[in-house]
């Protein structure tokens, strides 16, 4: 690899590794297989400002050059990260970054350290049967889902740049191939403590906790029992993550173990979707046949990765086996109060509600059972229900959501009478709920046009309207109108594909 030459400004990127400097089987190290010829598609200015990075007289060529890993920026390590994890339930002890490179760390513009990771880019000692490559789609996709959810107020990693790499990979067809950059908090995953349990390494698992309390958690360090409370944290996290899930109509679609962030932050958007149609059995992936992963179990799914995750600090927690399962469990009971209070104070923000009563999740759960029976789409009825708060003059957007309108007459007088418990200009409630039920969400159906535009006609249009829509998603904005309909019967996508 070479240092950068110079057809613009160098790009200055402060790094200050720390994942690197951990003992060696945490990963290997290696540098990004070339790409043919790198071309950026996208970057995210806003997001390279929030990380320090000054991009100004930084050519479209280089930046093509740095994000595609043909050059190597000063200061980077890179390296491929090794994790284990639990997929579709069974345990695989050596998976790792089959297709990523850890370029490096920064410290953000609020001074947390940040990873700088390529997708895409080359085989590794990890990859097994895979070509270490991503397609075109599955890249664009993960931009604009996870700087959708950005912006929604979900936790998430964030996508930093796409470069095309003038190269094919083959699916089940030829496919133009590109390197997305993401960004995250850290890529340490509950799968990279089940590597080295695996291997009974209790010494790296210390290391490993060591260093994501340091990163991620750093109260906790003077804590009497800091495991302990290292995975309450984390759990508590995960409580809150999967409640924001649940708030915005998300299915990751892949809760695998190697999938699941010790930092909270989504991860991994491969099969993912948001729903349009109310359904708590929803299932997009195409490898989910099961229903594992189906909307209403991603709660459940969180509480079995976070036993795994527990499993793995056992010799941590106690000397004595017994203690340790105890104290584990009892950390991980208090993962679904949490989880229910995170899910019931968000929804009492949905519906407008400003005080808690008992009877709340009932009137939470009659909604949404209706909803379910007539089939009306998740993201508008919550959206139009802003509108009804103003009065019942103003009801006709959400009936009209739902097959038998009744439905909803019948749920709204529960929900009326409660409302009138509360003295509340009708005008600020309806504002309050339109910062929670956003206007805009990443439809499937819109998504895979503006993908298919972008991948086989080159036309980028769709894909920039998508992201600039859903850059303000709690905003209605004029002419975009269309990206906030449901699908006709015929646009409906009920497939989604990890393209891996
Ligand atoms: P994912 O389903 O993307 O979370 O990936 C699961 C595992 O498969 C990880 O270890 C990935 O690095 C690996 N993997 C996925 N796609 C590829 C690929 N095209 N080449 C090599 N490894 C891959
Ligand atoms: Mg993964």
């Amino acid at each position: 690899m070479q240092t950068i030459a110079e057809t613009s400004r160098p790009l200055a990127v402060s790094f200050d590794n720390s994942y690197a400097h951990l003992p060696e089987r945490f990963y290997a190290r290696l540098d990004p297989t070339p790409a043919a010829q790198p071309r950026l598609i996208k970057f995210n200015s806003a997001l390279a400002a929030e990380l320090g990075l000054d991009v100004s007289g930084v050519s479209a060529d280089t930046l093509a050059q740095l994000f595609s890993g043909n050059l190597r920026l000063q200061g980077a390590e890179p390296l491929a990260m090794a994790y284990a994890g639990h997929q579709f339930g069974h345990f695989v002890p050596k998976l790792g970054d089959g297709r990523a490179i850890l370029l490096g760390e920064v410290r953000d513009v609020a001074g947390v350290r940040r990873d700088i990771q390529l997708k895409g880019s080359g085989r590794t000692p990890y990859s097994r049967d895979g070509d270490g490559r991503a397609a075109a789609g599955p890249v664009l996709r993960e931009y604009v889902v996870s700087e959708a959810m950005h912006a929604l107020g979900v936790p998430t990693t964030r996508a930093l740049a796409i470069v095309a790499t003038g190269e094919s990979v083959y699916r089940e067809r030829r496919l133009p191939g590109a390197i997305l950059t993401r960004v995250s908090a850290s890529h340490v995953r509950v799968g990279t403590f089940q590597y080295f349990a695996a291997r009974g390494d209790v010494e790296a698992i210390k290391q490993l906790a060591d260093f994501v309390i340091d990163r991620h958690y750093p109260d906790i360090r003077e804590a009497e029992a800091p495991y302990l409370a290292l995975f309450r944290a984390v759990a508590q996290r995960q409580a809150r993550l999967i409640a924001c899930w649940m708030h915005v109509g998300f299915i990751h679609g892949v809760m695998n173990t190697d999938n699941t962030a010790i930092s909270g932050e989504t991860i991994d958007f491969g099969p993912c979707a948001f729903m349009d149609a109310y359904d708590p059995a929803a299932v997009f992936s195409s490898i989910d046949t099961a229903g594992r992963y189906a909307y209403a179990n991603q709660p459940h799914i969180a509480h079995w990765n976070l036993a795994r995750f527990a499993e793995t600090l056992l010799p941590l927690l106690n000397p004595i086996l017994e203690r340790a399962i105890e104290l584990a469990n009892e950390a991980l009971s208090a993962f679904w109060p949490r989880f229910e209070q995170h899910w019931l104070s968000g929804m009492r923000r949905k519906l407008g509600l400003f005080t808690a009563e008992d009877e709340d999740p009932q009137i939470v759960r009659g909604l949404l059972e209706a909803m379910h029976r007539q089939q009306a789409d998740f993201t508008l009825t919550f959206r139009k229900l802003c509108d009804a708060a103003e009065g019942q003059q103003f009801d006709a957007g959400v009936r009209a959501l739902f097959a038998n309108a009744a439905a909803y007459d019948e749920w709204a007088a529960m929900w009326r009478s409660r409302l009138a418990r509360e003295s509340l200009p009708p005008g600020v409630r309806a504002d309050s709920m339109r910062h929670a039920n956003p206007a805009f969400i990443p439809r499937n159906h819109r998504l895979e046009q503006a993908i298919q535009a972008a991948v086989e006609l080159e036309d980028f249009t769709l894909f920039a309207d998508l992201l600039q829509v859903l850059s303000r998603p709690y905003e209605d904005q004029k002419g975009f109108e269309v990206y906030a309909t449901a699908p006709q019967a015929s646009e409906r996508v009920l497939q989604t594909f990890c393209g891996t």
